[in-house]
């Protein structure tokens, strides 16, 4: 199976990553839709948020402690967004989770 995140986590495929733990890989968007875009992923492949939660709930307690630690990072102190897409419905177009974290600006809500 070629999956383009399970090649950032393994190094293979370039990104410019912010933050590193043992289990998750924060990196920066390609097509960023904020002024701050990063996006979270465990470094083992899950499809999405309901194959994690399902598998193993604590790896995905350190997704999202990755994505509130990469957030306090980038000084997002006025607020951010976590965004999971999850299928088809939501636009998920990597099917490896990831949780984007948004901030930077005032977001809209609701999202279109
Ligand atoms: P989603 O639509 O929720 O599946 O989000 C996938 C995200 O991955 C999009 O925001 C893309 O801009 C981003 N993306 C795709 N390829 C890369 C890449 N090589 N490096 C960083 N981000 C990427």
């Amino acid at each position: 199976m070629s999956c383009l995140f399970c090649g950032i986590a393994a190094g293979d495929i370039p990104a410019t990553v912010v933050l590193e733990t043992g289990r998750t890989l924060a990196f920066r968007d390609l097509n960023p839709g904020a002024p701050t875009h990063v996006l979270v992923i465990p470094r083992d492949h899950y499809a999405d948020m309901a194959a994690l939660t399902d598998a193993d709930p604590a790896y995905a307690g350190d997704v999202l402690a990755t994505a509130v630690a990469v957030a306090r990072q980038e000084g997002l102190d006025g607020g951010y967004r976590l965004v999971s897409n999850t299928g088809d419905d939501a636009g998920q177009s990597v099917h490896h989770l990831h949780v984007h974290v948004l901030g930077g600006r005032s977001l809209g809500w609701p999202p279109g």
